[in-house]
């Protein structure tokens, strides 16, 4: 059982980007990665974001996330980080379960998602982005995203891996252009991936 769950952020918003794109969530960012990317754009460290701060259980910070929510129905959380395997665990699942929360998850892929157990609640949709040129340790889920171009990275090695949907994302630099530029022209090529587009980029979403 943990001792405490580390939150950066606590936010209601629209997803934006993936199949999900667009979709009313309380986007829940943990605290902390275990990579280390150079091309890393998003503030994990901390937890002075909005709604941010240490929930010492699954229940408080369930609530926490409820009272973020406006609507009585469909409600979803987008756990994030950093690396939220870090910190989503059995307990926090169960708990989200139990309020009528979907579960959504975007991970780096380097650590199991709980509930993948025989009878066992399970994470609702799972998103994996690899940064590293090998198998990740969760090799299914609902659709897998690369940031692109990633050097060293071959998108092909995914593509045996069972993922429903297949997305290339340009990288978010000061070369954002020629990365868009690029996963097109990956896209053009190997048909089986799609361009994500970041609409939380020209939209003002968090
Ligand atoms: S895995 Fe994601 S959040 Fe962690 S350092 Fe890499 S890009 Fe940043």
């Amino acid at each position: 059982m943990k001792s405490s769950y580390r939150v950066k952020e606590m936010i209601l918003t629209l997803q934006g980007e993936g199949a999900l794109a667009g979709t009313a969530v309380v986007l829940l960012r943990f605290e902390g990665c275990n990579l280390s990317c150079d091309f890393c754009d998003t503030d994990f460290t901390g937890m002075d974001g909005s709604g941010g701060g240490v929930f010492y259980t699954a229940i408080e910070l369930a609530e926490a996330v409820e009272g973020k929510w406006i609507s009585e129905t469909s409600l979803s959380v987008l756990c994030t980080g950093g690396e939220p395997l870090l910190q989503l665990d059995l307990p926090l699942l169960q708990e989200f379960h139990r309020r009528g929360f979907r579960v959504l998850l975007e991970t780096n892929g380097t650590i199991a998602v709980p509930g993948e157990g025989a009878g066992e609640e399970k994470i609702d949709w799972i998103c994996v982005s690899p940064k590293k040129n090998e198998i990740p340790v969760q090799k299914s889920g609902d659709e897998i995203k690369i940031v692109w171009p990633q050097e060293d990275l071959d998108p092909g090695m995914f593509e045996k891996l069972d993922f429903n949907n297949f997305w290339i994302q340009p990288r978010f630099d000061r070369n954002y252009k020629e990365n868009m530029k690029a996963s097109i022209q990956y896209c053009l090529k190997n048909p089986l991936w799609r361009l994500s587009v970041q609409t939380h980029r020209f939209t003002g979403m968090p």
